[in-house]
């Protein structure tokens, strides 16, 4: 009866063990979904034009080299990603190509 009991809680420990291991890839799989679902924002956006926003890096005058959105600390997207959700632009996608004068270098 005990070698039964001490089988099924390893079974059932094994699999809750598996499912914790996988939550952060189910996490990021829906956060990649989730903002590939978001709009972009235009140049034309009063916040963008405030702070110089431009989906490309490489034209912003003001921009520090290498710096754009996909190495910012306000960037959410996930690494690798094409665009992402910012901080500074709620409900709305960045390039990650972009760039804009509030960039802060990502520290993690
Ligand atoms: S704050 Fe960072 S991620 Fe957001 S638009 Fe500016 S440079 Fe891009």
């Amino acid at each position: 009866m005990k070698n039964t009991f001490d089988a099924s809680r390893r079974r059932l420990l094994q699999k809750v063990s598996v499912g914790l291991a996988l939550t952060p890839l189910a996490a990021g799989a829906l956060r990649s979904a989730w903002a590939a679902d978001l709009p972009l924002v235009t140049t034309d956006d009063p916040t963008a034009k405030a702070l110089k926003y431009t989906t490309d890096a490489t034209k912003a005058t003001d921009a520090k080299p290498n710096s754009k959105c996909a190495n910012c600390q306000l960037y959410q997207g996930p690494a690798g990603s094409a665009q992402g959700p910012c901080l500074l632009f709620p409900g709305k996608a960045v390039k990650a190509s972009g760039w804009c004068a509030s960039w802060t270098a990502k520290t993690t």
